[in-house]
């Protein structure tokens, strides 16, 4: 099994899942003509020179928020390191974090944010520190549960950099849970996925929550 830098791009759009989305603008007039009846209804004034281009603003932000489907152009450089498996470098982990976040909740379409922690340890392959940021948010700006972006942002790096381990930590508020149902300000919701070394080592695992900052 090779790593996927080597096979090239196709092969890493098709591991992040893209959609080639493309939504016509009499489509777009479309769906704010529906949002217009939506927000019409639950009691917005759309008669006012504030609110007047709410519809059109409403689609827009949806699209924006959304674009993690569209894929990231700048994601695939990977390069090889020196390390050519030597013991000592098995053991050293790459740590990125707090990586900053946001994403919209698939159940209910509000917005869900935090911070993700994204560590690996490398076998042959690394990648640039800014494209673990940049693959926690191709996911995230799409419609997401928390616990999948943690397995895709894992899964991808195993198909890239076929590392020892792989290790993702969310925590997250979520807006679905706060603004309604309970309307409380709920703690965090933790998830954690641990690939390879980490599934069986826990000392790496502490290890990665203190370079984290995270005590637990
Ligand atoms: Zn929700």
């Amino acid at each position: 099994m090779e790593a996927i830098n080597k096979h090239g791009e196709d092969d890493l759009n098709e591991v992040v899942d893209l959609i080639k989305r493309k939504i016509p603008e009499d489509q777009k007039r479309k769906f704010e003509g529906y949002a217009a009846e939506i927000l019409t209804s639950l009691g917005m004034d759309l008669n006012t020179p504030s609110t007047s281009d709410t519809p059109r603003r409403f689609i827009q932000a949806l699209i924006d928020a959304t674009e993690g489907y569209d894929g990231d152009p700048k994601l695939l450089k990977t390069f090889h390191t020196e390390c050519r498996g030597e013991p000592d470098c098995r053991l050293s982990q790459v740590i990125e974090g707090p990586i900053h976040f946001f994403s919209l909740c698939e159940h209910h379409v509000f917005p869900f944010f935090g911070d993700a922690y994204v560590g690996y340890i490398a076998n042959e392959n690394i990648i640039g520190i800014s494209k673990l940021t940049r693959l926690v948010r191709l996911f995230a700006q799409r419609f997401a549960v928390q616990e999948r972006i943690g397995q895709q942002v894992a899964d991808t790096l195993e198909a890239i950099l076929l590392p020892h381990g792989v290790a993702v930590y969310l925590e997250a508020h979520h807006l679905c849970v706060e603004m309604r149902g309970v309307r409380e300000l709920a703690p965090f919701t933790r998830t954690t996925v641990w690939r390879g070394y980490y599934a069986s080592d826990a000392s790496l695992r502490y290890e990665f929550f203190t370079s984290c900052g995270l005590k637990r």
